[in-house]
């Protein structure tokens, strides 16, 4: 028989409905990689204002270290506190790792009706830069500034990070998406950037789409849509507007992809709303675990997962609220759990 594989990876559970989609995806994953001959060594570790309680920091010291020494990491929702407070984990770890490729497959899971079957599109989004790096400044009282900035660097990387993944895997048409007509200096030069890359891939078809227009040509029809390529705030509200075309929040994952360290969360949200009520889908975090499978190497066991959750819902017999269901979280992953 095969030895046994261990995978080190850090782990973040999280808060608000953070624990619950976690210890859920966890469980699953164990019960997977033990039928597979892998398992898992999890560092886990609290972030936030948990972690501010409990070390002081919002990041503690030993988080940073050991995603730098495991290189992967699985990451539920942390709550970061609005207009003021603490900056965003998610933004600083993003910074810190320069996590420079937010990469966000929306795809309808077998069995679950939406209005909009059949969409397969991918969300490649820039994400250390843009409005979205916080800064931010009161100039004088009653006037505040946030600086948008935008590199060569950071918008050619980005771009060919789409490119490459379309060419590996036969996709077909990339749009960049901006608002250059408005931001001249700031999106032109991540259109020049995106168009030069393009220059190296005749095979890929690319076209241009202002952000605007984008949100009612993906409500119109989001299948004209193969690859999103975009800035990081336009990345952040059209990944939760195409979160809708597969079932909402609850579904989609993501990772956050640098040349060194990868981590892998939801799209969503701590969702205070639900949080604590065995209502939360695990779902998201469950595809963003699979495909930090992959990227450890571990397609067999991204796979069983993967199929497992495809027959919970193609069964349709115990799904959580969020999905038209009735079942809570834990009763969901027990039915994953079974499929496996
Ligand atoms: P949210 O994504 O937490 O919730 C939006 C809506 O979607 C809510 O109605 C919620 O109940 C629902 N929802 C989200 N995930 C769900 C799931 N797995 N199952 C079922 N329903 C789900 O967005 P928000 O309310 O705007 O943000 C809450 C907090 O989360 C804020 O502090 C925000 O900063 C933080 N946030 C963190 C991350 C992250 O850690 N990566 C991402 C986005 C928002």
């Amino acid at each position: 028989t095969e030895a046994k594989r261990t995978h080190k990876i850090t782990l973040i559970p999280g808060d608000g409905i953070g624990p619950e989609v976690s210890g859920a995806v966890v469980k699953i994953l164990e019960t997977a990689g033990a039928a597979t001959g892998v398992s898992f060594d999890w560092h886990t570790y609290d972030a936030g204002a948990d972690a501010f309680a409990k070390t002081g920091e919002y990041i503690p010291k030993a988080l940073y270290e050991s995603i730098e020494q495991n290189k992967v990491a699985l990451k539920g929702p942390v709550t970061t506190p609005i207009g003021g407070g603490f900056a965003s984990i998610n933004v600083t770890l993003r910074k810190k790792f320069d996590l420079y490729s937010n990469f966000r497959p929306i795809k309808n899971l077998p069995g679950l009706k939406t209005n909009y079957p059949g969409v397969d599109l991918i969300i490649v989004r820039e994400n250390t830069e843009d409005l979205y790096a916080g800064l931010e400044l009161m100039i004088v009282p009653g006037v505040a500034q946030s600086l948008k900035i935008i590199t060569e660097k950071g918008s050619t990387r980005i771009s060919k990070f789409a490119f490459e993944y379309a060419r590996k895997f036969g996709r077909k048409k990339i749009h960049a998406i901006h608002k250059a007509n408005i931001m001249k200096v700031t999106d032109g030069l991540f259109l020049d950037c995106a168009r030069k890359v393009a220059a190296g891939f005749p095979e890929v078809t690319y076209a241009e789409h202002i952000v605007d227009n984008t949100c009612m040509q993906l409500v119109m029809n989001p299948y004209q849509y193969d690859v999103i390529l975009t800035e990081n705030l336009y990345g952040d509200i059209l990944s939760d507007l195409c979160s809708a075309f597969v079932g909402g929040l609850g579904l989609v994952p993501g990772a956050n992809l640098g040349l060194d360290c990868a981590i892998f969360e939801a799209v969503h949200g701590s969702a205070p709303d639900i949080a604590g009520k065995d209502m939360a889908n695990p779902t998201a975090l469950l595809q963003s675990a699979i495909l930090m499978l992959r990227h450890i190497d571990e397609a067999e066991t991204a796979d069983l997962v993967q199929k497992a959750l495809e027959a919970v819902y193609t069964e349709g017999k115990t799904l959580t609220k969020d999905v038209g269901g009735t079942s809570g979280t834990k009763a969901f992953a027990d039915a994953v759990v079974a499929a496996l």
